[in-house]
């Protein structure tokens, strides 16, 4: 159905939020009702959020994570565990994991998963720099963090082949705890828990 709008500005903005995801029209529509109901000045500061986010926000040069210098404050900390580095596809694990309490190496953001269905190879995600780590850092144990799926599996057995004849352990986070693509939305407990009992990568081989 063709919605007819009394205003072109107010159409603009519809079509506007409604390209965000999981926003359709009609929520689009509250969403600009409701921000006409706001102050002139609470308005210019959500406006300028998004600009500044867009505009000044920077990716940590060492793991890929959002942070507002050029490098994030995880590995910036001296106190973490240099030795450890957890693999994920997201800024969003690396707050889920961070939640659990449980991991105090750092992180490698690989910016998504290989998945081929969405035109997303291995030359789109970080890779390179995290095979690149290995060679120049200390780093004695990769944990891979990815989602259980097939393309998960896929980008881990990707990164487990490029690893291939280096000297670093690598190890996955127990399966069956966090899954399909929902790690950020395991709980912390069962979280936390499946990156202290992960498991070699050589045994999910033999499986
Ligand atoms: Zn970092």
């Amino acid at each position: 159905m063709i919605q007819k709008y009394p205003s072109a500005i107010l159409e603009n903005a519809v079509n506007e939020f409604a390209k965000l995801p999981g926003i359709g029209r009609k929520t689009a529509l509250r969403l600009v009702l409701h921000t006409l109901k706001r102050t002139p000045e609470e308005v210019e500061n959500l406006g300028r959020a998004i600009i500044t986010l867009r505009n000044e926000i920077n990716y940590c040069k060492i793991c890929h994570n959002i942070c507002d210098d050029e490098i994030c404050h995880i590995c910036g900390d001296l106190s973490r565990d240099t030795s450890l580095v957890c693999v994920v596809e997201n800024i969003k694990e690396v707050m889920a994991i961070e939640n659990t309490g449980q991991f105090h190496g750092l992180y490698h953001v690989l910016g998504g998963i290989i998945s081929p269905m969405d035109g997303i190879g291995p030359g789109d995600l970080q890779i390179e720099s995290l095979i690149e780590r290995v060679d120049k850092e200390s780093v004695k144990e990769i944990i891979l963090a990815l989602s259980t799926t097939m393309e998960g599996d896929t980008t881990n057995f990707y990164i487990f082949r490029k690893l291939s004849g280096r000297e670093v352990k690598i190890s996955v986070i127990a399966r069956g705890i966090a899954v399909g693509d929902e790690i950020e939305y395991a709980d912390e407990i069962t979280l936390g828990r499946s990156i202290v009992n992960r498991v070699d990568f050589n045994d999910t081989l033999k499986l």
